[in-house]
C-alpha cells in the first residue's frame, strides 16, 4: 500500500500482430485515468471489486478507440467505440464485451472517458437514483471539481438545489463557482475546521451528500447532516492509499439522524446509459453542461497522470490522448 511515487512501467514495442480471426484490430484514441485503478495495484483483492494488475502486462482501463479492422460480426473498420482497453497504441480484442459503439460524434471524442462514459454515468446514478432529490435540498459535493464531481453539481443546480462543493485549490474552488455554477465553494486545504466551514456553509445542515472522499471529512458531515438526510457513498479516495482505514467518529449519527448512506457501483447500471446519453446530449449542445478536461499527451506520460490523481494534480477529468484520430 502507501502512496504510488512513480509506475515501474515501461513502454515496449512490439511488431503488430495479425487478425487472424475472431478479433477487432484498434487504434487506441484516449486512455482515462480513474481513482480506482489505485486497488487494482495491489495484490489484495479483499474489499476491491475489480482484478488486479498483472505485472508484465499492459495496464487496462477505460478509453476510446477507433476500429482498423475487424472479423467479428458488430463492428466494422472505422467505427468507434468506447470500454475496457489496454494502455497500447494498438491491440488486438477478442473480449468485446465492455465495448459500446459510439454513435454521437459531434462532441468531443475524450468526452466518452468522462461526461459521456463511466464518471457521467456514476454522476447521474448517484444523484438521481442514490441521492432521492428534491427541489431547494442542500446539497455537499466532495472532490467537487473532479470527472464525477462537476457534473453532480450541475445536476443539482439544474434541479434547483443550493449546492456547495469543496476542493483542493484555489484554481478549483474558482472553477466551482465561476464554470459549474455551484453556489459556493471552498478549499478544504485551508480550513483548519471542517465542521465550521460546513456551518458556514450550511448553517441549517445538508439534506445530500456526495460522498469522494470518505476520511476525516465524512466525519464532520455526518455532523451536519440533518434529519432524514441521504449520503451517496460513491468513493473515499483518502483511504486508498492507507495500509489502515481512518477511524470514522461520528458514524452512529446515520442511526441517530436517520440517515440513509448507500453505496453504488455504476456497473450495476449500464442499462440506464442509453437514458443517461438521451438526457445529457441535449444540455450539452444547448450549453446547459459544460465539462473541464485535463488532457496530457502522449502513452509515456500516461503513469505519472495516473498517479497525479491521488493528490490532486488533475484539473478536470484525467485523460492520456495517445493519438487524435
Ligand atoms: P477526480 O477527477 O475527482 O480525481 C480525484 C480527485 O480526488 C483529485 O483531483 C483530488 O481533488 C481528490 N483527492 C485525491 N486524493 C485526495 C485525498 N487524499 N484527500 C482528499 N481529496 C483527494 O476523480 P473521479 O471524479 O473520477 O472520482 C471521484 C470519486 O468517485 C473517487 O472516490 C472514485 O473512486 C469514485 N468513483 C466511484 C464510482 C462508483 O461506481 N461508485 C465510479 C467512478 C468514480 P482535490 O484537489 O479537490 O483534493
Amino acid at each position: 500500500m502507501g502512496f504510488p511515487k512513480h509506475l515501474t512501467s515501461a513502454i515496449i514495442r512490439l511488431e503488430l500482430p495479425k487478425n487472424d480471426g475472431g478479433l477487432i484490430l484498434t487504434k487506441n484514441l484516449y486512455l482515462s485515468c480513474d481513482p480506482y485503478m489505485r486497488s487494482r495495484m495491489s495484490r489484495s483483492t479483499e474489499g476491491s471489486y475489480v482484478d488486479s494488475f498483472t505485472p508484465g502486462s499492459p495496464i487496462s482501463g477505460n478509453g476510446v478507440s477507433r476500429v482498423l479492422d475487424s472479423s467479428l460480426p458488430g463492428f466494422k473498420k472505422g467505427d468507434l467505440i468506447w470500454g475496457v482497453i489496454n494502455w497500447e497504441e494498438y491491440s488486438l480484442i477478442k473480449d468485446t464485451s465492455s465495448l459500446i459503439k459510439i454513435q454521437h460524434i459531434d462532441v468531443p471524442l475524450s468526452y466518452y472517458t468522462g461526461i459521456l462514459g463511466m464518471p457521467g454515468v456514476t454522476a447521474y446514478v448517484g444523484f438521481y437514483e442514490i441521492c432521492s432529490p428534491k427541489k431547494g435540498d442542500t446539497v455537499f459535493v466532495s472532490a467537487a471539481s473532479g470527472a464525477v464531481g462537476q457534473l453532480v453539481g450541475q445536476f443539482a443546480k439544474l434541479y434547483g438545489c443550493y449546492v456547495v462543493g469543496s476542493a483542493g485549490s484555489k484554481e478549483k474552488v474558482d472553477l466551482l463557482k465561476n464554470k459549474f455554477g455551484f453556489d459556493e465553494a471552498f478549499n478544504y486545504k485551508e480550513e483548519q475546521d471542517l465542521n465550521a466551514a460546513l456551518k458556514r456553509y450550511f448553517p441549517n445542515g445538508i439534506d445530500i451528500y456526495f460522498e469522494n472522499v470518505g476520511g476525516k471529512m465524512l466525519d464532520e458531515v455526518l455532523r451536519n447532516m440533518r434529519h432524514h438526510g441521504r449520503i451517496a457513498a460513491c468513493g473515499m479516495i483518502t483511504q486508498y492509499n492507507l495500509d489502515q482505514p481512518e477511524g470514522i467518529q461520528n458514524l452512529f449519527l446515520i442511526v441517530a439522524k436517520r440517515i440513509r448512506m448507500e453505496g453504488f457501483l455504476v456497473f450495476d447500471y449500464c442499462h440506464l446509459y442509453p437514458k443517461f446519453l438521451e438526457m445529457i446530449l441535449p444540455l450539452i449542445h444547448e450549453g446547459k453542461i459544460t465539462y473541464v478536461e485535463d488532457i496530457v499527451e502522449g502513452l509515456e506520460n500516461a503513469p505519472a497522470a495516473l498517479i497525479g490523481l491521488y493528490s490532486g494534480k488533475n484539473v478536470g477529468k484525467q485523460v492520456v490522448a495517445i493519438a487524435h484520430e
